[in-house]
C-alpha cells in the first residue's frame, strides 16, 4: 500500500511533521522528486531537525529511507545530513539511493549562482542550490546518474565532453573561472566512495516490498502551486511537486499509490518570488510570521522570512484538485488563536470579475483577492486531541474551508509534535 504525502500550496504547509507521524506506521519512506533546495522540519523525541533530503522517516528504527531516482542528489550534502543526525544520538538510519538517481554536479551550484547574478532584478529567487541547472541538464541528456560513477572510462569521456560546452558558458557568458574534467573526475570518485554503500535497484526494492505487502509513504517536497507544469509557471521549481509524479520519481505503478494526503496550512505561506493573491504586508504579517511555524515563518534551508497571508481557498482548492487528494491534513490551525476575525480568500477579482478557479499566470498577477471574514476562538488550541473539544468557532473555521475547497479535512494538525494531531471524521469522505 502506497499513501503520498504531498502540499497543496507553496511548500512549507508542514509535510515534514505528517510524515514524520505517519511513519510510525509506515515501512518504507521515499523522497521522490526535489533537492536539497527546500527543508522539512521535524520535532520529536531527539530535538529539532531541518531535513533537506533525507526522508521525514528517518527518526524510526523499523522505516528505511529511500532516494528515489526523481531525486536531484548531491552526495556532500546528503553525507554530512546523515552525520548530523547520528551526531545528536539518532541511531544510523536504513538508507538506500536509487542507482538510477542523478548528482548534483558542483557546477549546477556555481551556474545557479552565475546565472541568478547575470539576471539581477529579474531572477528566479533561486536557493542556488544548483536544483535549475541539474534538472535542465537532465532532460538535456547530459545530466549523471549514480550508476555511472561505476564505470570510470565512459564517465572520464562524458566529463570531457561536457566540460567543452560549460566551459564556453562560463568564458564568455559567466566570465569566470574555466573547469577541469580531470579534477571534476576525482570529485566524482569522492563521490563514489561516499554513496557506494547506499547505492542500489529502488525500484525493484518497492516493487519486491509491496509484493510482501509493506507500507511506503512518498514524500513530496514544496507543492502544487510549485509545479512546473500545473503550478505559477516561472516562478516554479524544476521537478513536478504532484503526487503522480510519485509513481516515475520512485519507480512504482501509479495505480499502487492508493491514499493521497495534501498537507494545507490553516493560513498561507511561501518562500520566494511569484504571485500569492491573499498576501499579508506590514504589522499584520509581521505578526502571523512571528507567531507562525514553530517559532515563526522562516525557510528551512535558507532562514529567509516567509511571505505570509491568508488562507486561500481558491489556490487551496485546485491545489488538492491537481494532487488527487483523497484526504487533507489541515496543520497549524494552533497559530491562529489570537485573532479576533479571520479573513479568508474565498475568491479572485480578475478585470472586475469574481472567479474561484485558479487561472494561469498572467491572469493570476491581476487577481486581487475577495475575502470573507470569519470569528476568532482567541484561545490556545494546543494539547487538544478530540475535534470535538475544539471550540466551535474554530471547528466553523475549519468546517467553512473544508466546504469552499470540497476535499474531506481528516487530519488538524494544533502543534509542530508527532502527536499533536487531530483526526476527524469528514462528511466529505465516502
Ligand atoms: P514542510 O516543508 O511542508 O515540511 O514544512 P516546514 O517543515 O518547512 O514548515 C512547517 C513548520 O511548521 C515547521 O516549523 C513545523 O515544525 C511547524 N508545524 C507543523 N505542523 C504544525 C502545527 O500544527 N502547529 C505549529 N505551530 N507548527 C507546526
Amino acid at each position: 500500500m502506497v499513501k503520498a504525502v504531498v502540499g497543496a500550496n507553496w511548500g512549507d504547509e508542514g509535510k515534514g511533521k505528517i510524515t514524520d507521524m505517519l511513519a510510525e506506521e509506515a515501512d518504507i519512506i521515499v523522497r521522490f522528486q526535489g533537492g536539497a533546495n527546500a527543508g522539512h522540519t521535524i520535532v520529536n523525541n531527539y530535538g529539532k531537525f531541518a531535513l533537506h533530503t533525507l526522508p521525514s522517516g528517518v527518526f524510526y528504527g523499523h522505516t528505511t529511507s529511500v532516494i528515489g531516482n526523481g531525486v536531484a542528489l548531491n552526495i556532500p550534502l546528503l553525507i554530512n545530513e546523515i552525520k548530523s543526525i547520528t551526531d545528536r544520538n539518532v541511531p544510523m538510519p536504513k538508507i538506500l539511493v536509487s542507482e538510477r538517481c542523478q548528482i548534483v554536479m558542483p557546477y549546477h551550484i556555481s551556474f545557479d549562482q552565475y546565472e541568478e547574478e547575470r539576471l539581477g532584478g529579474k531572477s528566479f529567487g533561486s536557493t542556488k542550490s544548483g536544483i535549475a541547472p541539474f534538472y535542465s541538464d537532465k532532460y538535456a541528456k547530459i545530466g549523471f546518474q549514480v550508476s555511472e560513477l561505476f564505470a570510470e572510462k565512459e564517465l572520464k569521456e562524458k566529463l570531457v565532453r561536457v566540460c567543452e560546452t560549460k566551459n564556453v558558458l562560463l568564458e564568455h557568458l559567466y566570465h569566470k573561472p574555466t573547469m577541469n574534467p580531470d579534477e571534476l573526475f576525482e570529485t566524482m570518485m569522492d563521490y563514489r566512495e561516499k554513496i557506494a554503500p547506499y547505492v542500489c535497484d529502488v525500484s525493484a526494492f518497492l516493487d519486491q516490498a509491496l509484493k510482501d505487502g509493506k507500507t511506503v509513504l512518498l514524500e513530496g517536497q514544496l507543492g502544487t502551486l510549485k509545479d512546473p507544469d500545473h503550478g505559477i509557471y516561472p516562478m516554479v521549481t524544476s521537478s513536478s511537486t504532484l503526487a503522480a509524479y510519485g509513481a516515475i520519481g520512485a519507480g512504482i505503478p501509479p495505480y499502487e499509490i492508493k491514499q493521497v494526503i495534501t498537507v494545507c496550512k490553516a493560513y498561507s505561506s511561501a518562500v520566494g518570488a511569484g504571485a500569492f493573491v491573499s498576501e499579508l504586508f506590514g504589522d499584520e504579517a509581521d505578526e502571523l510570521r512571528r507567531r507562525g511555524g514553530d517559532g515563526g515563518e522562516f525557510g528551512a534551508t535558507t532562514g529567509r522570512p516567509r511571505r505570509v497571508g491568508w488562507f486561500d481557498c481558491v489556490a487551496s482548492k485546485y491545489g488538492c484538485r491537481l494532487q488527487g487528494t483523497t484526504d487533507v491534513a489541515f496543520t497549524v490551525l494552533d497559530v491562529l488563536g489570537y485573532l479576533d476575525e479571520i479573513p479568508v480568500c474565498v475568491g479572485y477579482e480578475i478585470d472586475g470579475e469574481v472567479t474561484t478557479d485558479f487561472p494561469v499566470t498572467y491572469k493570476l498577477e491581476k487577481a486581487k483577492p475577495v475575502f470573507k471574514k470569519l470569528p476568532g476562538w482567541k484561545c490556545g488550541t494546543r494539547g487538544i486531541r478530540k475535534y470535538e473539544e475544539l471550540p466551535e468557532n474554530c471547528r466553523k473555521y475549519v468546517e467553512y474551508i473544508e466546504e469552499q475547497i470540497g476535499y474531506p479535512i481528516t487530519m488538524v494538525s494544533n502543534g509542530p509534535g508527532r502527536e499533536d494531531i487531530i483526526y476527524r471524521e469528514s462528511p466529505l469522505k465516502k
